[in-house]
């Protein structure tokens, strides 16, 4: 069973890794800590008490952060109360009012410290005042933590480095440090603020209320409460509740915020609207066709908020690599402090200086709080472009893959087809042929199924149609009028030991068998969608080096779009699971180290989404299956969004590489001038603070790609 909490005032995200870390080995359960959404997940047995664990694990987090409490998740994210919001909120800004008064008096007695110096012989004291206003709570959170064992945090290293600094007659330094220690952490809360506040509103496409049609009035009800069935109005300018589908009234919706897509759609009576859209033009009138939770504005709130849960494998690195750095450093420092004047009769304090140094730089906090954050905006752009991606770890694996394999029907192709020719055999007419796959088809939601139904124009009545199966990747058999009716390719046919005269055509064949007896095919075309051809070019452009078409359709057909598309390898005739053996054996067979990527459109494929090392969906919404098994989610059904989602997870990978390599040069630079004798703290309140900065504000691109 899975349990969210919501962790109140967290803001440091290496005391997030260690919370994590301590709940994990003390519960003995899987828990993630979401540093950007601030909640934590954990799997709990269902005879677990809800109040015991609340208390456990608020002690665990005061431990290491004492200002953050452990609240109930009663409601997701998405379906927030806005009291709730508006009281934090409040209380935050208090606390905010409250640090920027502590450090700005800190400055003025900072600069008095300047001024008097060499004035007056007790000058430092004016140090002393400033260092204590704003490094006051630094120094308690230390001492407390130094109680709870918890030696080696950020505080007690920056407390240390600050009381050497006093100690030794750096006075000025030492204040310094502290100032510039809290400027940085205040300019980091915020730019971590500022992303969290823009994913937030990406995420804004939740509806607040509902026109619920009762007794032909209008009246605002929460989404929550309309069922199944129930209608609801829109006006202009209003956010569409509930998915449903329109029964009055015709308009433009903006899809923007669920797909990306900047052209409104027309929709009129008989039309499906989606939630999370918004109505752009006349008054429509809905009937309700999934309940609220089940809806796709909350559907993709949910998927969003999760996809930071699943860490991308650098994220996890940089958490470890975090967790021996700190010990490392600080050992260092100790061995520069005494080995050398004990060694070399040098002075101490010489030596303690460079120590201290050591100190300063001794925190990770730049990696421990850009890397996740890089990841984390990487997915909100995604988002924002109409591309769901359900966890840092997809987005990293994105970011090598060599192998693209697609699906052909509805994916590379529109799936719309159209009936090009009818061969009627055995004394059955064109007509009667069409009629019978029609019935046949009635029930089916391929795209096939669906094309036959369009040709065919006159409606089928449902109830005429009895026993009823669908053979995925071979076509449907039914009966009506008391004939049994079979419609599908060579494999269906041959399953039934039919005798067929076959048709070798580019296009795609649909036999069709009344009564075990042959009765002809029906030939319909099928048309590239577009950009496809384009979408292969730019992948081969950008490294992918093996493409791949697989396909259930017969190997003429197959053949015939993969030349069109340019794309090396095809296999045809095969069925869902054979997709997935495929696929497998493609994997197997590999010699380079990239990752293998299926792009399926969610029928007949389902399995090979979920057997990929990244399984992206197209056109993903509405399809339920789709969604559940796909990694990617691209919203609209432009196949340009796959090469979109490739580049920017090597932006975003790039993003994070560069903060890697940034922060640890600059910290190895500074440690080893240090060590010489070359730098001074100033140098090493830039490798922290600063560094951590830029690293920050370096992240925050990721949002805008
Ligand atoms: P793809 O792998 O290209 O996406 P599918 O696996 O969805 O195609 O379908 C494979 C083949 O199975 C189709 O080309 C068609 O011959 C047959 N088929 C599947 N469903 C139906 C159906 N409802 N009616 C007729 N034929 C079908
Ligand atoms: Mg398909």
């Amino acid at each position: 069973m899975k349990r969210e909490f919501v962790l109140k005032g967290l803001n440091c995200a290496q005391c997030a890794n260690k919370i994590e870390e301590e709940i994990n080995q003390k519960q003995g359960v899987e828990a993630t800590i979401n540093f950007m959404t601030k909640t934590l997940t954990i799997q709990i047995k269902p005879e677990d008490d809800d109040e015991e664990l609340l208390r456990r694990l608020n002690d665990i987090v005061h431990k290491h952060e004492p200002e953050t409490h452990v609240l109930k998740k009663s409601d997701s994210m998405a379906q927030r109360n806005d009291a709730e919001v508006k009281n934090s909120k409040k209380e935050m800004l208090k606390e905010k009012k409250r640090e920027l008064f502590l450090l700005s008096t800190g400055g003025v007695f900072f600069v008095l410290g300047f001024v008097l110096r060499g004035r007056i012989e007790s000058y430092w004291i004016m140090f002393l005042i400033s260092y204590l206003l704003t490094g006051g709570e630094v120094l308690l959170r230390a001492g407390k933590n130094i109680f709870r064992g918890q030696i080696f945090d950020e505080n007690f290293l920056m407390g240390i480095a600050t009381i050497g600094a006093f100690a030794i007659g750096e006075y000025a330094e030492g204040a310094a440090v502290m100032i510039f220690y809290q400027i940085g952490e205040m300019f980091q809360d915020m730019a971590v603020d500022r992303s969290r506040k823009s994913i937030a509103a990406l995420m804004d496409i939740r509806p607040e209320y509902a026109n619920a049609m009762i007794e032909g009035q209008l009246v605002r009800v929460d989404p929550k409460q309309l069922q199944i069935g129930e209608k609801f109005a829109v006006k202009a300018g209003e956010k569409v509740p509930l998915d449903g589908v329109v029964v009055r009234g015709e308009s433009f919706l903006d899809t923007s915020a669920l797909t990306g897509e900047a052209y409104p759609r027309k929709v009129k009576a008989g039309d499906e609207v989606l939630s999370g859209s918004v109505n752009q033009g006349g008054m429509l009138h809905v009937r309700v066709t999934k309940k609220y939770e089940e809806s796709t504005v909350i559907k993709i709130l949910e998927l969003v908020e999760n996809a930071a849960n699943k860490k991308a494998p650098t994220e996890k690195f940089i958490t470890k690599f975090a967790k021996v750095y700190t010990p490392i450093v600080v050992g260092l420092a100790v061995a520069i402090a005494l080995l050398p004047p004990l060694l070399t009769n040098q002075s101490f304090q010489t030596w303690i200086y460079r120590a201290l140094l050591f100190l300063v730089i001794s925190c990770p906090c730049a990696l421990v709080i850009s890397v996740p954050l890089g990841f984390f905006g990487g997915i909100g752009a995604a988002s924002k472009n109409g591309i769901l991606i359900k966890g840092g770890n997809y987005l990293e694996a994105l970011s090598s893959v060599d192998t693209v394999i697609f699906d052909k029907t509805g994916t590379l192709t529109k799936g719309v087809f159209a009936v090009t020719k009818i061969e009627a055999e055995n004394g059955f007419t064109g007509d009667e042929l069409l009629h019978y796959a029609a019935a046949a088809e009635t029930y089916s939601t391929h795209p096939i199924a669906q094309s036959i139904q369009k040709a065919y124009k006159k409606n089928i009545l449902k109830s005429q149609v009895s026993s009823y199966s669908e053979m995925a990747g071979m076509g449907v058999a039914a009966t009506m009028d008391n004939r049994r009716i079979l419609a599908g390719n060579e494999k269906l046919m041959d399953n039934y030991r039919i005798d067929i005269k076959k048709v070798a055509e580019d296009d795609t064949v649909v036999y069709v068998a009344i009564d075990g007896l042959y009765a002809g095919a029906i030939l319909i075309a099928d048309e590239v969608k577009d950009g496809a051809k384009e979408t292969v070019n730019k992948l081969g452009q950008a490294g992918v080096s093996k493409t791949v078409m697989l396909t259930g359709d017969a190997k003429k057909a197959a053949r015939h779009f993969a030349q069109m598309l340019k794309i090396e390898e095809v296999y045809a005739q095969l069925l869902p699971n054979e997709k997935v053996d495929k696929i497998e054996e493609i994997k197997k067979n590999k010699k380079t180290k990239g990752q293998i990527v299926f792009v399926g459109d969610g029928i007949n494929d389902a399995p090979a989404l979920a057997v990929a090392d990244v399984g992206i969906a197209m056109g993903g919404i509405g399809s339920d299956a789709a969604i559940e098994a796909a990694d990617v989610v691209i919203m609209t059904d432009e196949l340009e969004k796959i090469a979109k989602t490739i580049d920017l997870s090597r932006q975003t990978k790039k993003i994070v590489q560069q903060n890697i390599v940034f922060a640890l040069g600059v910290k190895a630079l500074v440690l080893a001038l240090g060590a010489m004798g070359f730098a001074t703290m100033w140098e090493a309140v830039f490798a922290d603070v600063g560094v951590a900065l830029l690293a920050v504000l370096n992240s925050m691109r990721a949002l805008r790609l």
